[in-house]
């Protein structure tokens, strides 16, 4: 029984969210005779969000990129391109080094896609769709918006975990933990996001200018973290009847 339940706290803290991963680098390969400058994209799909192989399906549009002495120095190339997992399609925009020919580097493509804001069905809908809003402004770089919105999601969170609406929620936090509602890593945990929260959202003296992406993405990890610990875990463990799998022959 031990080993089970080891197994599935295992699983839960392996979840993993791709706004947490994503990324819009895409690595570009030249394909065949370096004249035709057909090209692969390897990276991952803004439409199905998985890692996947883009190959180009028209014909490559070559214009040369010159430097001040008008001397060419590489090539832009740019295609229709289809994603070999969902079959849909990207414009690719590489460049190629005129020097050595197989030599290709990856530009941008379009669209972008859209942040995957996809979050656990256990955390009550008011709550999530704060936290939502704070994975949207991360996705954009607006930082200081998706802490202020983590911000808010946790003192929604408390709220609803029974702390009184009228307290601070520094003190809201501390309750929490005296209640034993949360454990001592949770409440520094939520500690970080309220002080986070507080840079962010009260100028001009709140040191506004200082919250980096690292400061924002770790935030906004630690109120995802927060919320996996109070509403989704319990709810798994809840659903998780040992004593009916025992009873269950096996074959
Ligand atoms: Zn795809």
């Amino acid at each position: 029984m031990r080993r089970a339940l080891a197994e599935v706290l295992e699983l839960l803290a392996c979840e993993t969210s791709l706004w947490k991963n994503w990324s819009t680098d895409m690595e570009a390969t030249l394909l065949g005779n370096p004249q035709e400058n057909k090209f692969s994209l390897s990276g991952t799909c803004p439409h199905c969000a998985r890692a996947t192989v883009f190959m180009t399906v028209t014909s490559v549009n070559t214009e040369p990129i010159l430097n001040p002495h008008n001397q060419v120095t590489g090539f832009r190339l740019l295609a229709g391109m289809q994603c070999q997992g969902c079959k849909r399609y990207i414009l690719g925009i590489v460049k190629r080094d005129a020097q050595h020919q197989s030599r290709c580097e990856h530009v941008e493509y379009y669209p972008l896609g859209k942040p995957n804001d996809d979050i656990s069905l256990e955390i009550p809908a008011d709550i999530a769709a704060d936290f939502k809003e704070a994975i949207r402004c991360q996705w954009i770089e607006a930082f200081k918006a998706s802490v202020s919105m983590c911000g808010r999601a946790l003192e929604a969170g408390c709220i609803n975990l029974g702390a009184d609406p009228d307290m601070k929620i520094r003190e809201q936090i501390d309750w929490l933990a005296s209640q034993g509602k949360i454990t001592a890593p949770l409440k520094d945990m939520a500690h970080k996001i309220r002080l986070g929260r507080n840079r962010g959202a009260h100028p001009p003296s709140d040191g506004l200018e200082d919250i980096t992406t690292d400061d924002a993405d770790l935030l906004l990890e630690f109120t995802h973290d927060f919320f996996q610990h109070v509403y989704v875990m319990p709810k798994k463990l809840e659903s998780l009847d040992l004593k009916r799998k025992a009873k269950t022959p096996t074959s």
